[in-house]
């Protein structure tokens, strides 16, 4: 018989077949095996059982009365184990067998096929089972499927809440984090901007904020403000000599008193230094600027005590009286300080308000300076000479090389004209090399050409402002300045003053000038501020009695005691005087009676210029002549 009931599936479907009658066994197992399907058999419950641990049927044809084990026990042993409870069991069952069914279908069986076997009923309900069997497969797979993919959903979104926790709790981390950062970095900001706003000593604003500070009070074209700038005087001395920390202790002081005299009105700011600005509201129908520097100096010039020292200051203060005429900070600052140069070069410890006048003069000395600079680029200087005389007999001893600055437009300048300027930027340190050079070139010239006497001497002023001008001096290259030369032939002179200032340092150098055997004069003797107890500490051979006494030089004045006395000092130190600017045969001969070894004046003669200078010995040194002023 052929196959009728193709398998949905295409696969062979197992049939097991249970049953203890062999002649049922038998026509099932034909109609079965006839139509397509595979067949197992088992003859009674037990037999089932075993065979059912090794094969898995899709069907099972199960007798109900069997000996030994029933087909209601077999069936229930398939429901219990896991492995065959979803195998699809029909019951062969006699006809109207009505309990038997009902128990059957309460056990779990699938349906009936009633004895005797109708054939195509049989197949009918064997392949509606098996359908329906597949379907149920497919459906618990789908739903096995389904749920699996729900619970892996169900996976996924709790790992995605978790993921989102930890991430919620990642950007909560980091954001507290970043908000710390940037508080941090907002006090940082503050700080580093008053740091950049305040001076960290005073805690005054500093330059960079007055500056703003005063461009922003120009472009408001604020009226009535003036402008006060202050330096304290000789401020390095109280570094120098009380040590930084007392300097640093003084300035945070003159910052409070400058505040306190001031009041909350003013802008009150440290530009560096010992250096101060004050910017305050100014009406000129009602403050007085003269009495408002005259208080502050007043106030600042009373005694700052600091650790245990009582100390004292001056300050002087160049003023703007309105501010509103400038357009620029810069050039309000440069005018504050021509002011301010102007008072510090009359007399410290003084203001000065800034008129037409001052501008100009301060431009003047701009263009001096400038002109000087490049003076000194362009070796645009020559020296004259003024012979000095042994007074005693009267010849020639040499000469003091006085320096000239043939300006291009002015014409020959004075050195007093310009040597305070150099010596105040600095300029004068080269001016002076190059007058030391020059002089040196002088003589061997003048040495060669006339056979002069070698105890001739050339004497050069030499600029000690400051201690490292002086020090420069160890610099120079003595021998090849000197070459042809006796150390003899150079005297320098530095002012006494400069010879105080100088301190031990100064002495150094001038102990190791003297060691190269070149002399020294200390010039001016008497206007400075001499302490006659350490004059003997100098290593100078000359000193010259300055013009100011010898023009006082009369019988019974006081300038004759003072020449007398400075003479007696200085050949008791074993010294000799040299006395500068006599004007009158009076001077000369009061001079000479006091014993004074060499002088030099426009009486004897005046400052020459070089060709001059080689006239006068040409004319004398022919002949083999000394030259004399008689
Ligand atoms: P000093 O060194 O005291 O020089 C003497 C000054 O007195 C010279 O003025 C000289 O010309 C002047 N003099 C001489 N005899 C008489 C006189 O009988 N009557 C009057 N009224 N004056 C007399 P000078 O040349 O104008 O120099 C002025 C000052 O400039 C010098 O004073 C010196 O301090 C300084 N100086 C000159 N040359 C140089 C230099 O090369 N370097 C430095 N650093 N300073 C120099
Ligand atoms: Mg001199
Ligand atoms: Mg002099």
């Amino acid at each position: 018989m052929s196959n009728i009931f193709p398998n949905p599936t295409m696969t062979v479907n197992t049939i097991f077949v249970v049953d203890d009658n062999p002649v049922n066994l038998k026509v099932l197992f034909t109609l079965l095996k006839e139509s397509g399907f595979k067949v197992l058999v088992a003859t009674d419950g037990e037999d089932a059982l075993e065979k059912l641990k090794h094969i898995t049927p899709d069907l099972i044809l199960l007798d109900i009365s069997m000996p030994k084990l029933d087909g209601f026990e077999v069936c229930t042993r398939f429901q219990e184990n896991p492995n065959t409870q979803d195998i699809p069991v029909i019951f062969l069952t006699a006809l109207n067998d009505l309990d038997n069914k009902l128990k059957g279908l309460a056990l779990g069986a699938v349906d009936f096929i009633s004895k005797p076997f109708q054939k195509q009923e049989v197949l009918s309900r064997i392949c509606l089972h098996l359908k329906l069997s597949q379907l149920q497969k497919t459906l618990k797979h789908r739903n096995q499927r389904l749920q699996s993919e729900v619970a892996a959903r169900e996976t996924a979104e709790a790992e995605l809440v978790e993921l989102n926790q930890k991430l919620e709790q990642r950007v909560k981390k980091r954001t507290q984090a970043l908000s710390q950062a940037i508080q941090k970095l907002e006090s940082q900001t503050q700080k580093l901007h008053y740091q950049a706003n305040h001076d960290l000593l005073t805690t005054l604003p500093n330059r960079a904020y007055f500056m703003e500070f005063l461009q922003e009070m120009l472009e408001t074209k604020a009226e009535t403000w003036a402008i006060l700038w202050l330096d304290l005087d000789d401020f390095k001395k109280v570094n120098d000599s009380f040590g930084h920390i007392v300097g640093d202790q003084l300035l945070q002081k003159v910052a409070q008193r400058l505040q306190s005299s001031l009041g909350d009105r003013a802008i009150i700011a440290r530009l560096g230094g010992d250096e101060f600005a004050i910017l305050l509201p100014y009406n000129p129908a009602v403050d007085s600027l003269d009495d408002l520097a005259q208080n502050l100096l007043a106030r600042l010039k009373e005694p700052f005590t600091i650790q245990h020292y009582i100390l004292t200051v001056n300050a002087s203060i160049g003023i703007i009286s309105s501010i509103a005429s400038y357009q620029k900070s810069a050039c309000l600052l440069k005018d504050a300080d021509c002011a301010l140069h102007h008072t510090k070069a009359q007399n410290k410890g003084q203001y000065a308000i800034l008129t037409p006048c001052l501008k100009a003069q301060f431009a003047e000395r701009q263009q001096l300076e400038t002109d000087l600079y490049w003076g000194i680029e362009r070796e645009e200087f020559c020296l004259h000479y003024q012979p000095i005389f042994s007074l005693d007999t009267q010849q020639l001893i040499g000469f003091e090389a006085l320096i000239r600055w043939q300006h291009p437009d002015k014409g020959l300048i004075p050195p007093n004209k310009f040597i305070p300027l150099a010596e105040e930027t600095g300029m004068v340190q080269k001016i002076d090399l190059w007058a030391i050079q020059t002089a040196c070139q002088q003589m061997r010239a003048w040495k060669n050409l006339f056979q002069l006497n070698s105890n001739l001497s050339v004497s050069v002023n030499y600029s000690s402002v400051k201690i490292q001008f002086l020090e420069e001096l160890q610099n120079i290259n003595w021998s090849e300045i000197l070459q042809d030369l006796s150390p003899q032939n150079l005297k320098i002179e530095i002012t006494e003053r400069g010879y105080w200032e100088a301190g031990q340092a100064g002495t150094a150098v001038l102990e190791f000038l003297a060691n190269c055997g070149i002399e020294l004069c200390i010039d001016d003797f008497g206007t400075g501020f001499s302490s006659l107890s350490r004059l003997h500490e100098f290593p100078a051979q000359f000193i010259k009695i300055d013009r100011s006494f010898v023009q006082r030089l009369a019988p019974n004045s006081k300038g004759l005691a003072i020449a007398k006395t400075i003479l007696n000092l200085t050949h008791d130190l074993n010294m000799k005087a040299i006395a500068e600017g006599i004007e009158t045969q009076e001077q000369l001969e009061i001079l000479q009676g006091l014993n004074c070894d060499c002088g030099q004046g426009y009486f004897l003669s005046k400052p020459l210029d070089v060709a001059t200078v080689t006239q006068v010995l040409s004319t004398y040194f022919p002949a083999n002549q000394k030259l004399n002023y008689a």
